[in-house]
Formats: C-alpha cells, sequence, structure tokens
C-alpha cells in the first residue's frame, strides 16, 4: 500500500470511529434514561429549593405558585400548612430529593426528604410525591402535585390512597359511604359536593401533610374546604376507620351548617358523639374521665370552651377532652334532640364569620357565639347549663370508680 491509499484508509477509519462515537452520543442523549432522569431531576430539585426558600423566608405567594390545582383540595391544605408552619416557627427547614423513580406522562414520582427543627427536636420524614412536569425551550419545570395517591371513587365518595393499602381500599370506601349516609340522614343534610379522603401510609406522612405541630395523638382530621385525612394504623382493619369517617363528616356538615362559627367543643363532642350510632357514653369515655381527674385535669366547662386544644400533650387529657366535650354536646341533643343541634346551627350562621388565624381568638369567638347560640334555642342559662354539665361529668365519673 502506497503512502496517499494508507493515508485515505486512515481517514477513513478516523471518520467512522468519529461518526460512531457520534452516534453513540447522539443516541444516548436521545435514549438515555440517566440523562432524562437528571434533567427531570434537576426540575424537581429546583421546585424543592424554592419551596424550602418560600418557608425559610416567609413568602406565601411564591409557595403557592409551586403548586397545581389538579388536586380539588391541595391548594387549601398547603396553604393552611403554610401559614401553621410559619406560625410554628420552624427552623433549618430543608427539602432535598431523596430518590427520582420514574416519569409518566406528565408526572413524575419521587421520594422527598423533609427536615427541620421545631421545638428543639429535629425531625426528618421521607415521603413519596407526585410532580407536574412541563418541558418547553428552555428545559423540564415541575409543580408540586401532591402525595403519591391512587384514586377510587363510589358514589359520593373519592378515597385517595397509596400502592400498599390497596388491598383494604375498597372495604374503606364501603364503610365511609355507610357512615356518611348515616351522618348526613341524621342531620338530614344534603351533601353539595363529593367528600375526599386521603388515606395516608403512616401517622408521620399524614402529620407531615397537615401541618409541623399536629399533636401526636391526633388519628384523623380536616379542615374547612379541606379533604379528610386518616392514616394506616397496623392494628387497624377497614371497619375501624369508619369511626373516623363519621368523626370527620361531622366536622364538615357543621362548618357548612353553622357558617364556620361553631366552637371547638361542639365540634369534637357531636364528633365524637356521632362515632357511634348508639350515642352512648362508652366505658372508654368512664375511664378516661376517670383517668383525667386522677390527672387533676377535669374540664370544667369554662376551661372546655377556651383551652386551645392542639397544645394539650398528654395523651389521656386529651381523651378526657374528648369525652367531656362529648358529655356536653350530648347534654345539648338530650336536651332538644338533634335539632336543637341543627338550630343551634342556624343561630351560629347568622353571626360573622371570625376574621382571624389566631387559633386563641378563634376559638374565644366561637366559643362566645357558641354560648349564646345554645341559650338562645335551649332557654337555658349558660351557668345552668355548665352547672348540669359538671353533674353529669361527675356522676360517670363515680360510676366507674
Ligand atoms: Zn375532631
Amino acid at each position: 500500500m502506497n503512502y496517499i491509499k494508507k493515508s485515505i484508509l486512515i481517514l477513513l477509519l478516523c471518520g467512522a470511529l468519529l461518526v460512531c462515537t457520534c452516534c453513540a452520543f447522539r443516541l444516548g442523549l436521545k435514549v438515555g434514561l440517566p440523562r432524562a432522569a437528571s434533567t427531570l431531576e434537576k426540575a424537581i430539585e429546583n421546585i424543592l429549593d424554592v419551596r424550602q426558600n418560600c418557608v425559610r423566608y416567609n413568602d406565601r405567594d411564591t409557595f403557592l405558585e409551586t403548586i397545581t390545582n389538579l388536586h380539588p383540595t391541595y391548594m387549601q391544605e398547603q396553604a393552611n400548612w403554610f401559614d401553621a408552619a410559619i406560625k410554628s416557627g420552624l427552623r433549618e427547614y430543608s427539602l432535598s430529593l431523596e430518590k427520582f423513580k420514574r416519569l409518566d406522562g406528565n408526572y413524575a414520582y419521587a421520594d422527598i426528604r423533609e427536615a427541620y427543627i421545631l421545638e428543639g427536636r429535629t425531625r426528618e420524614i421521607v415521603y413519596p410525591a407526585v410532580f407536574y412536569i412541563e418541558k418547553n425551550n428552555d428545559g423540564y419545570f415541575a409543580k408540586d402535585c401532591g402525595y403519591d395517591f391512587l384514586r377510587m371513587q363510589k358514589d359520593h365518595i373519592i378515597l385517595y390512597y397509596t400502592q400498599e393499602n390497596q388491598e383494604i381500599a375498597q372495604s374503606i370506601l364501603n364503610y365511609a359511604i355507610a357512615e356518611s349516609n348515616r351522618v348526613c340522614s341524621a342531620f338530614e343534610y344534603q351533601l353539595n359536593s363529593d367528600i375526599i379522603i386521603n388515606l395516608y401510609p403512616n401517622k408521620q406522612a399524614m402529620a407531615a401533610s397537615i401541618k409541623p405541630t399536629l399533636p401526636d395523638w391526633a388519628g384523623g382530621w380536616v379542615e374547612e374546604n379541606e379533604s379528610i385525612k386518616m392514616c394506616r394504623y397496623p392494628l387497624y382493619k377497614a371497619e375501624d376507620y369508619a369511626r373516623t369517617v363519621a368523626h370527620e363528616i361531622v366536622h364538615l356538615i357543621l362548618f357548612d351548617i353553622s357558617g364556620g362559627n361553631a366552637s371547638l367543643w361542639l365540634h369534637e363532642g357531636l364528633a365524637s358523639l356521632f362515632e357511634f350510632a348508639s350515642f352512648d357514653i362508652t366505658d372508654y369515655d368512664r375511664m378516661i374521665l376517670n383517668i383525667t381527674q386522677d390527672l387533676d385535669s377535669t374540664f370544667d366547662f369554662e376551661t372546655l370552651q377556651y383551652i386551645e386544644y392542639e397544645k394539650i400533650d398528654n395523651t389521656f387529657v386529651a381523651g378526657g377532652y374528648y369525652a367531656s366535650a362529648k358529655v356536653a354536646a350530648k347534654l345539648i341533643i338530650d336536651m332538644g334532640g338533634i335539632n336543637a343541634v341543627k338550630d343551634i346551627c342556624s343561630v351560629l350562621k347568622m353571626f360573622e364569620k371570625p376574621n382571624t388565624s389566631n387559633i386563641k381568638d378563634l376559638i374565644g369567638i366561637t366559643s362566645w357565639c357558641t354560648a349564646n347560640a345554645i341559650t338562645n334555642v335551649l332557654g337555658i342559662s349558660l351557668e345552668d347549663f355548665a352547672a348540669e354539665y359538671s353533674r353529669i361529668i361527675e356522676r360517670i365519673i363515680a360510676e366507674d370508680s
């Protein structure tokens, strides 16, 4: 082979190699998942950064812009979460991408690590989240889309649940339909929209979605215009969720028929009462009221009306609060039936809705309104109502000892 032929061959070989490398590189760009995933990862990391800084620097508007409105109640829930987080004074709040899982259409699934310090305690949780991904000329953009839920609907109940609870979801849905029908018919209440229930995989995940300061004893949660939140307990069977659903639906109805003016004790009392069809004071209530007395924490009516119950840190005392509120709510029903409750709520609806997010003020205003509505509807002075309530509490405690 002469020099010229040799040179041409070397050039051709180099060219072929160059083309191959280039193709491989291009091919890698087009189908190489790690590369695509890392771009998506970047988009998710960006949105987590923004959210983290919004919490650190109290920027509510930008925080809400990081959320899609694809889930009907999620925006409101996140707004409430943000307000509670700011108020509780989180320190060193951080969000990071723990693991990118997959892209499904426009939805990216990932595990997120959330860490912060609250009341001197470091808290850390990893939870599955969904992001809505959009692509434009500048690359990928992610928006927070909520929890990694599956959806199931029957009649007027929409249940969001995670993969690991697939087995139990259908039964919980059936119990939820039966309980909502029972509670709604007792109040002669027509639902004006579907009831949304989120079933979180565990208590930690539920708490992280509600607010950083959620008391440890809270087993379910709902606020106005939000979904009902429950979580999976290892020992709970599907029927055990019937009580939680009934309890939370009472809250939803009361929010509506009282115009948001029903006091917390009336809320919790009626919600606890409706957990069982019989409206009875149970052996558990007797026991818990006795323990509360032993702990020197019996609730007189004044305390019941004005205590900031979320700040109760003893689980037994929290149970005592619920049982006491139940006694007071039952007293109203014993005096005037469910119609008295409905009339009280109608009176409450005439008051202006309290324009405050301060929980202490809210409790004060709603308790004052509720006291007025009770005296108005039952034709009894608040002193007499409080005295009768105390007599019943004493009698229940005596029955158990
Ligand atoms: Zn409740």
